[in-house]
């Protein structure tokens, strides 16, 4: 099966939390704190494998997470970052972020690519101790890694893209002019996958055809096959449209050849302004009056036309040696420029101090992501850190909020999910 379009979430890791510990020795007392920061979370980054073909492995594995970093260690330690994770896909995937369609990157070239990023991480109590805190009992927590819904389309990479309706020889045609080898046969759609050949024209000069399944009508509405499989010309230099100029199936090859265009054009307007040269297939089977009339509607839109029979090989070699020479003077490759993605900024989100105070029943709850972190690491019997604790609630504005709600002495304050009696 081919698939050409999946959707997938990464999740690059978090980073370790920060370490609180303190120098011990023997003889020396009341060593300082020595708690050591954590380990950067995993990034996930993807890499192009020139063995894979299709995203079908993405199919059945759709959900990819790269490690948290280590936590810090006493003794100064840092905690070990995490490796990468990283995620082969086929050349010419297109990675979005999933909600807005942006395109994140192309993988198309060699270069691996960051996608998303592991959390850095959290500072060790070592960090903390100044000349008034001298205990710091307290260390950051790591930050968190990105998360991102992705959705990959393959973009196939060719220089020459075929297209026609079902039938007209386009398989054939690349099967005489490549050594790629598609299954040919008289009946529609028997191409159902896209497939490339290198065509070599001279030594050292070749380019890379794709023999896209057959158009048809509507096509770019979703009628039928198609439209799915467009994409894979978006990216081609140079189209070359296949018409069966016999009209062995019963259609005239000037409708056929307008047919196409249209579709083309309704799934974008850079492949309808996309160079275009047409190839006249069946010639051995078509009357005079039939190759005439064809190519002087071709002509008169000052069309490069080639007439041939791919079945016997004849004009095959002309119209490669054109599309080469047309190559020379193309430019290359349609590459996918990323466009702007919301800056992930762990330290800017950490920033972000918002929270919600509601009372029920005599009970005042705060909820505040960023504040969990900050509580998971405080130690609840040490002086100096819930000190530093109640700084955090003073300086985000939290105290205030709960004095404004009526908050008195005494009060349970449950602060995400820990319980403090509440103290003047
Ligand atoms: P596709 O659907 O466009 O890929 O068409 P195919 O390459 O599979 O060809 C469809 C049918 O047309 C096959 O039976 C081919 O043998 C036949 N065919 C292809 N090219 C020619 C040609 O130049 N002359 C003749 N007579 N038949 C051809
Ligand atoms: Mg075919």
């Amino acid at each position: 099966m081919f698939v050409d379009e999946v959707n997938i979430s990464v999740e690059a890791g978090d980073g370790g939390d920060g370490c609180v510990s303190f120098h011990r020795e023997k003889y020396i007392a009341a060593g300082g704190p020595d708690g050591g920061d954590g380990g950067k979370g995993g990034d996930i980054v993807f890499k192009v494998d020139d063995n894979m073909n299709t995203l079908i492995d993405f199919r059945y594995k759709r959900k990819f997470s790269a490690e948290k970093g280590g936590n810090g260690g006493s003794g100064n330690c840092f905690g070990k970052s995490a490796p990468d994770l990283v995620i082969k896909v086929p050349r010419g995937t297109v990675v979005r972020e999933r909600e807005s369609g942006r395109i994140i990157a192309d993988l198309s070239g060699d270069e691996p690519v960051v996608i998303a990023k592991g959390g850095k991480g959290g500072r060790g109590n070592a960090h903390f101790a100044t000349p008034t805190r001298q205990i710091p009992r307290f260390a950051k927590p790591g930050f968190k890694g990105q998360k991102l819904d992705l959705k990959l389309e393959l973009k196939l990479l060719a220089d020459v893209g075929l297209v026609g309706f079902p039938n007209v020889g386009k398989s054939t045609l690349i099967s005489v002019v490549s050594a790629a080898k598609p299954k040919i046969a008289n009946y529609h759609f028997t191409t159902l996958t896209p497939v490339l050949g290198v065509v070599k024209v001279a030594e050292g000069n070749s380019f890379v055809m794709a023999d896209i399944p057959g158009l048809i009508e509507g096509a770019s509405e979703g009628v039928g096959l198609g439209h799915e499989f467009l994409r894979h010309v978006e990216r081609c230099r140079l189209i070359v449209h296949v018409v069966d100029v016999s009209g062995s199936e019963g259609r005239d090859p000037i409708e056929d050849y307008e047919a196409i265009n249209r579709e083309l054009a309704n799934f974008s307007e850079d492949l309808a302004n996309a160079p275009q040269v047409v190839a006249a297939n069946k010639c051995d089977m078509a009357t005079d009056e039939q190759m005439a009339r064809f190519r002087e509607y071709i002509e008169e839109m000052e069309l490069p036309i080639f007439e041939i029979s791919a079945a016997t090989t004849m004009g095959t070699k002309e119209l490669v040696s054109y599309c080469a020479e047309e190559l020379s003077k193309l430019p290359p490759l349609k590459v996918f420029e990323p466009e702007q993605v919301p800056e992930w900024n762990p330290e800017e989100l950490a920033k972000d101090r918002s929270f919600e105070v509601t009372c029920e029943d005599g009970v005042y709850f705060v909820e505040a992501d960023w504040l969990e972190g900050i509580i998971r690491m405080i130690g609840p019997n040490d002086y100096e850190s819930l000190q530093h604790f109640e700084l955090v609630l003073q300086s985000s504005g939290i105290i205030a909020e709960l004095e404004n709600q009526g908050v008195s002495d005494g009060d349970t304050v449950s602060v995400c999910g820990y319980e403090f009696d509440y103290v003047r």
